[in-house]
């Protein structure tokens, strides 16, 4: 055993790593989330809507569209998610984002590397884009957590991942106080393209919620000359009851 290796588990004897949700001491010292948390993880499951990703429960047909996606249809080719936004998913994605458990953003990114290369077309994907954040917001939030995300995901696929491509132009109200309509009339014109990167995109957002953010990125990178965006977020909110 090297001396390096040596120190690494005496450390780990003496300050064994502890599960970033529930606190548990956990053996692995590269893991960020114990088993059990692992196991509670709210998955999206099939039949979810092909469009945009989001999880149907009962549905007949997966092949089927969400009456969301039926109603007004995204410029995105579709979206998919490893993740339901709820419970312990939803604690994991905002310990990354607010508290840069960076330990977390490499296990959402594994996560969502193993849906992308399950569900998207990765052979016809050539640049991935993270969904960009405002500078002011960034400077005070000190990461960006899409731009972090999307990199790893890159990085997994030998793929180009341009800082500055896709940028914000206007700042944005939150969009979690309000309605599905007033979040498209919020985000609408919000993005513009610097340089298309390449034809073939795929967007990385963390949480897909009425899909106005992805929408309106897809909607700039098509005017700019995309021929095809897919989405790939951390996961996906349930569709509330009509
Ligand atoms: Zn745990
Ligand atoms: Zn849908």
């Amino acid at each position: 055993m090297s001396l390096t290796h040596a120190l690494a588990s005496l450390r780990q004897a003496a300050y064994p790593p502890s599960c970033l949700l529930c606190g548990q001491r956990m053996m692995d010292p590269d893991a960020a989330i114990c088993l059990s948390c692992e196991r509670g993880m709210p998955r999206l499951q099939p039949p979810f809507c092909q469009r945009c990703g989001v999880s149907q429960p009962g549905a007949w047909d997966s092949a089927m569209w969400c009456r969301r996606c039926q109603r007004t249809p995204a410029a995105f080719a579709f979206a998919r998610a490893p993740l339901v936004y709820a419970g312990p998913a939803r604690e994991a994605i905002q310990a990354f984002k607010y508290r840069q458990h960076h330990r977390l953003g490499a296990w959402l990114a594994a996560h969502m590397t193993s849906v992308a290369r399950r569900q998207v077309p990765m052979s016809e994907v050539e640049a991935v884009l993270p969904v960009p954040m405002h500078w002011f917001k960034q400077r005070w939030r000190g990461q960006h957590s899409c731009a972090l995300l999307a990199q790893s995901i890159a990085s997994s696929f030998g793929l180009p991942c341009p800082d500055g491509a896709l940028i914000r132009t206007r700042w944005t109200p939150a969009q979690s106080s309000l309605t599905p309509t007033q979040r498209f009339r919020n985000v609408s014109g919000a993005f513009a393209v610097r340089r298309l990167p390449a034809r073939r995109v795929l967007l990385v957002d963390d949480v897909l919620t009425s899909r106005a953010t992805a929408h309106a990125c897809a909607e700039a990178l098509r005017q700019a000359g995309a021929d095809a965006v897919w989405v790939l977020a951390a996961a996906i909110t349930p569709l509330r009851a009509p």
